[in-house]
């Protein structure tokens, strides 16, 4: 069986590798966004398909039969045209998606609905800010008369904001480092996406060890289409799917 895999995240090479082993020809599919990507096992292919239309005559001309979408909790758009473009040529679809963050004692957590709302809502919080919500979405807060430390994997891009430094780096994080990172620029206000899982919790808690506030972007809302949480079940969902 030929597997679409879109990918982006470590619980997609992860899924790759096992699906591979276990013989499923698989396929998986990178934006490009990233220079020198982590490359997953079996078959790859980099860039974008052209909106729903493009990606529904990939998965006819490839004959696929199954499509999984593990791509990043933030990647709305792919996961909203791979869901129509499946739908349209009847090939089976489920999305991968890890759980998001919860709150534990000793956490001083704020939620925005949006980053343009966190960008909002910042100055409230803190002055000096650690900003790891990637390199796509830092204009909003260019504006700001805030310190920034800024983390990304690749050099950013302007806009930025006026005053600031930038950090390269890829998960996974230590708390030791992370710590160390906040000490080291006096952060008194870490922001990021909810993007779940253990490799960039770290901050986490560095933030709640130090008592600093964590400003939280919610999730964007998923179609309404299966979802899976795990590996494992994202293999028995394939498995059926009836040919898997
Ligand atoms: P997005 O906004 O949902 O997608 C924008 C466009 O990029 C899509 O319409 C599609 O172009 C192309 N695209 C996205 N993911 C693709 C994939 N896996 N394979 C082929 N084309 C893809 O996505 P994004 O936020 O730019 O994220 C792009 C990739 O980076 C995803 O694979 C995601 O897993 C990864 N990532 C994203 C974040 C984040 O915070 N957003 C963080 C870490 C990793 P066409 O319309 O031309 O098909």
């Amino acid at each position: 069986m030929r597997v679409l895999l879109l990918g982006g995240t470590g619980e997609a090479r992860r899924l790759a590798a096992r699906l591979t082993a276990d013989g499923v020809d698989v396929v998986s599919s990178l934006a490009g966004r990233v220079r020198t990507p982590r490359l997953p096992a079996g078959e790859v292919r980099i860039g974008g398909f052209g909106g729903a239309g493009g990606l529904a005559a990939w998965l006819a001309a490839e004959r696929v039969d199954a499509v999984i979408d593990a791509t990043h909790p933030f990647a709305a758009t792919i996961t909203r045209n791979a869901a129509d473009a499946a739908a349209a040529v009847g090939v089976p679809f489920v999305v991968l998606r890890r759980p998001g963050w919860r709150p534990g004692p000793g956490d001083d957590w704020h939620w925005a609905d949006t980053i343009a709302g966190a960008a909002d809502a910042l100055p409230h919080l803190g002055r000096r800010v650690f900003l790891t919500v990637g390199r796509a979405d830092l204009a909003p807060f260019a504006p700001l008369g805030l310190w920034f430390l800024i983390r990304s994997v690749d050099p950013p891009a302007a806009p930025l904001p006026r005053e600031h430094v930038v950090v390269l780096g890829r998960g996974p994080f230590q708390v030791s480092g992370e710590l160390a990172l906040l000490r080291e620029h006096r952060i008194d206000v870490l922001v990021t996406k909810d993007s779940g899982g253990d490799a960039t919790s770290a901050k986490l808690a560095a933030a709640r060890a130090l008592g600093i506030p964590v400003l939280l972007v919610r999730r964007p809302a998923l179609p309404d289409v299966p979802v899976v949480a795990t590996d494992d079940a994202a293999v028995r969902w394939l498995a059926a799917t009836g040919s898997g």
